[in-house]
């Protein structure tokens, strides 16, 4: 008799939407409230928490009074091999937000600006030659041995526990240190935040090869063309509201539980969830906190730590054009990359941005790793970036700095080290129905919105393959040309 009483209510159970709460409205917690209503669709009801009044989390943007315009914290950029980035603006009608750019541009101070774009009608990786024939800061000897390195990168095959870093790896493989600072850390700065110093040859080997030399639009620049908080904290939002997602804003979750019934959420205005599966969507520095009291959960206490990187997005606006160019990276300098974001370019554009013409010329300067640069004030910052874009650009030479601001987050991303890949955990956790996603989980990719995407994916993964649910796709990769297949081990 009780048997068949428990069979009754797993069968009422099963036909009743599965209560999903997705604690963080960053890149990673929409990814997968995306994912499950888009999958999932009338088995699931889910709700996202989210601390702050807006999603978007790390690259969000903040409105600047002073100048009565609203700017991202700092300027993102992703590239054509980020698919599943890709995908996702896709499907959420987001394409449209973003310029695609298959041309590179370089300054050094010795030789002015250089424009290099691969050349389509060759096989990849071979397309892109002109990335390592046209540097002109780099001697003919350089250059070759840049060649040399590429190639030894695209043969590397990865040793289990390799605990070397990426430069001690190039050095290895006859690189020298001026080619190692003008080339790789350039790239190595711009892409994962962090010198050659401090990466794993792994991490070093998915940029470049991946990135760079898988097929003919693996390295394409996208880059947005309105602020981030309005492509995700309002379009992709809307989009997510109306396909069904809860999204509860200005609720910081302070503490998970776990009892016989599911799990309750409590969160700071008092408000209580419950809920039978639980994605944690936080960053690595605040999931302790919220699972603090979950004894099966200690192991992520470790995480805490993960070394990571400072980015430093530095706001300028000049009295003038600074040039022709919409992104530059920097080659030498302090600065990395100097973006003219390009809602700003027209005025036309400016109804919720800043208008060329009335506050100035708006550029952003970029620096990663920017830790290495904190015993320097504002005022030395500044005047040092005035004097590399003057070095750089003839335009700038007569130009006024109207006004600044340097917005710098300490914690941007985790560091793509042998040491923090063993740390970042797997979506799936002791606990049935509590699930982790975050650009810091183990995703196989560098802490990027990329890699926020795939960790939503894997964290619904592990939720479907829990219920019994049909699998979701596999995590898409970017194909490789066929040579470039055959090449690369
Ligand atoms: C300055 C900077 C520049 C970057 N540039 C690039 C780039 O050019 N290209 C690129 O691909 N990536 C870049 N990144 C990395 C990218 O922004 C991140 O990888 C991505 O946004 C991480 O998303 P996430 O959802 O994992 O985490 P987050 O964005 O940190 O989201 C976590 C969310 O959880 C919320 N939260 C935290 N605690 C609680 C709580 N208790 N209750 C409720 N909510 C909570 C937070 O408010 C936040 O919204 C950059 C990052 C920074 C900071």
């Amino acid at each position: 008799m009780s048997f068949a009483h428990h069979d009754q209510s797993l069968e009422v159970d099963q036909k009743m939407p599965r209560k999903i709460v997705i604690v963080g409205g960053g890149l990673s917690g929409l990814s997968a409230a995306e994912c499950l209503v888009r999958l999932y669709g009338e088995k699931v009801q889910v709700t996202g928490l989210e601390a702050r009044r807006s999603a978007g989390g790390r690259f969000g943007s903040f409105y600047d009074p002073r100048v009565d315009v609203t700017l991202d914290y700092c300027q993102h950029v992703t590239m054509g091999c980020c698919v599943n980035f890709i995908d996702l603006l896709d499907r959420c009608g987001l394409r449209k937000y973003w310029v695609i750019s298959s041309s590179l541009a370089f300054s050094h101070a010795s030789t002015g600006i250089t424009v290099t774009k691969p050349w389509r009608w060759l096989p990849a990786p071979f397309h892109q030659l002109p990335l390592l024939w046209r540097m002109p800061f780099l001697s003919m000897a350089e250059r070759y041995m840049v060649q040399r390195g590429m190639f030894r990168l695209m043969r590397h095959v990865k040793i289990a526990d390799e605990d070397i870093s990426a430069a001690t790896w190039l050095k290895v493989h006859g690189q020298s240190n001026q080619v190692i600072e003008n080339f790789w850390d350039v790239f190595s700065f711009s892409a994962l935040g962090e010198s050659t110093r401090e990466i794993s040859v792994d991490a070093l080997k998915h940029l470049f090869v991946v990135g760079f030399a898988g097929n003919h639009r693996s390295a394409d620049i996208w880059v947005p063309t309105k602020p981030l908080s309005e492509i995700f904290g309002v379009q992709l939002v809307n989009h997510l509201q109306r396909a069904g997602v809860r999204m509860i804003r200005g609720c910081s979750v302070r503490s998970v539980h776990r009892d016989e019934n599911g799990y309750r959420i409590n969160c700071n205005a008092g408000e209580l969830h419950t809920c039978d599966h639980v994605i944690s969507a936080v960053p690595w520095h605040q999931i302790q906190r919220i699972i603090c009291e979950i004894p099966e959960l200690a192991y992520l206490g470790k995480v805490k730590s993960l070394p990571s990187s400072e980015i430093t997005g530095v706001h300028l606006w000049f009295d003038r054009s600074l040039g022709d160019f919409d992104q530059l990276i920097t080659v030498g300098t302090v600065a990395q990359w100097i973006f003219r974001p390009t809602w700003t370019a027209h005025e036309s554009d400016s109804n919720d941005c800043v208008s060329s013409s009335k506050r100035g010329y708006y550029y952003q300067v970029v620096i990663s790793g920017s830790q290495k640069w904190k015993s320097m004030d504002h005022t030395t910052l500044i005047n040092q970036l005035k004097h590399e874009i003057r070095q750089v650009s003839p335009q700038a030479r007569d130009a006024t700095l109207l006004s600044y601001r340097v917005v710098t987050d300490p914690r941007a991303t985790i560091i793509c080290n042998h040491q923090n890949e063993r740390l970042r955990p797997e979506a799936g956790t002791p606990l049935p129905s509590l699930h982790l996603a975050g650009d810091w989980t183990a995703t196989g990719w560098p802490s990027t919105m990329e890699g926020a995407v795939i960790s939503g994916q894997k964290a619904v993964a592990n939720l479907a393959a829990q219920e019994n649910w049909t699998k979701p796709e596999p995590i898409s990769t970017a194909p490789l040309g066929s040579l470039s297949r055959r090449i690369i081990r």
